[in-house]
């Protein structure tokens, strides 16, 4: 007779690939982005995958733009040896590295802001995987992981703060520990939407603080902080400010899509 244990497993396992296969009766796998009916849960079908501009080397070794998006600044040796793009230069961002999976464009954007054709978890599991693969370097060097936060009134009428669920599943594919309440938001930011980057800064600065209960956690270590999307930075670059002051010893980003200037 098998072990209970092992019986255990072999029926569990049964159950949840009958389970899976229901699941895939009831609610046939649809593209993440567009909705189409495809053959595999959790993934985009060939159109909306070829529409999709993902970030790719050669990149600003600090907040990762890519080159050929820098066109005005010929890229030139930062403080740590890797090439840094002129913003960088200009102005050191509080981060020591950021990393994105796609340039945030009218593709991505369905893709980013929706979650609609499909389960939630499913798909930031994908997301999760792609994040990965662009930090791999940061995911090496990071101790904890946590989310940019949502003020509990935008939460509230979200019902859900995307970066926390990247940022829960990054930390289960990476097996780095996820701390999803590091970070507090102090107060209400209007939209960003169509503010300036000067003007994105003020609304951001002081914004956030490392949750008090959560300092002796953050003491001397490195912050993997994760969000959806990066605009002009001054989002992850507030969040990381108040990390460093709440004791972080650095900061690394990852961000699903990051909007490129023309
Ligand atoms: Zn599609
Ligand atoms: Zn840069």
């Amino acid at each position: 007779m098998a072990p209970k244990g092992a019986l255990r497993h072999t029926v569990s396992g049964t159950a949840v690939a009958a389970w899976r296969g229901a699941v895939d009766l009831i609610l046939p796998p649809r593209c993440l982005s567009c909705g189409l009916l495809i053959d595999q849960q959790a993934a985009l079908c060939v159109a909306c995958w070829a529409a999709m501009s993902f970030v790719s080397e050669p990149c600003c070794s600090r907040c990762g733009l890519p080159f050929d998006h820098d066109p005005g600044h010929d890229p030139h040796h930062g403080a740590e040896g890797g090439l840094s793009c002129g913003a960088c230069l200009r102005n050191d961002p509080p981060f020591q590295r950021a990393r994105a999976v796609l340039r945030y464009d009218d593709a991505s954007r369905r893709l980013v802001l929706g979650f609609k054709h499909a389960d939630r978890t499913e798909a930031s599991g994908t997301f999760a995987l792609w994040m990965e693969r662009v930090a791999a370097d940061l995911i090496a060097d990071c101790d904890l992981i946590a989310p940019v936060p949502l003020h509990w009134r935008r939460l509230f009428l979200r019902r859900y703060n995307q970066a926390a669920l990247l940022s829960e599943a990054l930390a289960k594919r990476s097996g780095l520990p996820g701390l999803p309440d590091l970070l507090v938001r102090r107060r209400a930011t209007p939209s960003q939407g169509r503010l300036s980057a000067d003007r994105r800064r003020r609304n951001v600065a002081g914004a956030f603080a490392v949750r008090p209960g959560r300092r002796d956690a953050l003491r001397g270590r490195r912050l993997l902080l994760v969000d959806g999307v990066m605009t002009t930075g001054a989002t992850v670059s507030a969040c990381a400010r108040a990390a460093l002051s709440g004791g972080a010893a650095a900061v690394d980003v990852v961000v699903l899509a990051r909007a490129l200037r023309d």
